[in-house]
């Protein structure tokens, strides 16, 4: 049964990241979350006059790395993470798909606190697409799409009413 969410830590990804995703994510998808093996990122989703690995690549060579028994797989990586139209990204997640990428990156600051919170949000946000949820009007919501640091940080860790609901909906279907 594909009932599991699965962290893909990429190299240099810190082990106190997944540990604390591992305990936060089951709240906010009521799944089982499990953390595979580091990666090394492939080479060929390095794009060296960018210096950065570009998501579609990468999204693509998840599906050799996605377990057997997955619902979802969110690749973390600590490079720099970009599209081929855009300067950067945050990250990237398939709608109703089940790959999704974040990048730790530009998410960096002193206090690791705030460093987390954005983590996390990123995380809801881009494994909120693969449950199927729209980007959101509302900035007090995680699914608000942010373009910078600043506007991540302004957004609460929180969804709006509507996407609350349409993503209990979503992950209730495993309970009896
Ligand atoms: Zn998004
Ligand atoms: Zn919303």
């Amino acid at each position: 049964m594909h009932n599991t969410l699965y962290l893909l830590p990429y190299t240099d990804v810190p082990l106190w990241v997944t540990d604390r995703l591992a305990l936060d994510l089951p709240e906010w998808f009521d799944h089982p979350v499990h953390v595979l093996p580091h990666h090394e990122p492939p080479e060929e989703a390095y794009a060296p006059h960018r210096g950065q690995f570009l998501a579609d690549a990468l999204l693509q060579h998840m599906n050799h790395l996605m377990p057997r028994d997955a619902l979802k797989l969110l690749g973390i990586l600590a490079d720099d993470l970009t599209t081929h139209d855009t300067p950067f990204i945050f990250g990237q997640g398939q709608r109703y798909g089940r790959k999704a990428l974040i990048s730790l990156y530009r998410l960096g600051h002193p206090d690791l606190d705030r460093c987390y919170t954005r983590i996390l949000r990123q995380a809801v946000h881009d494994l909120g697409h693969t449950f199927g949820l729209e980007h959101c009007l509302y900035p007090a919501c995680a699914l608000h799409p942010s373009r910078s640091v600043a506007e991540l940080d302004a957004s609460p860790l929180e969804l709006c009413h509507e996407h609350h609901r349409a993503l209990r909906a979503r992950t209730l279907t495993r309970r009896p």
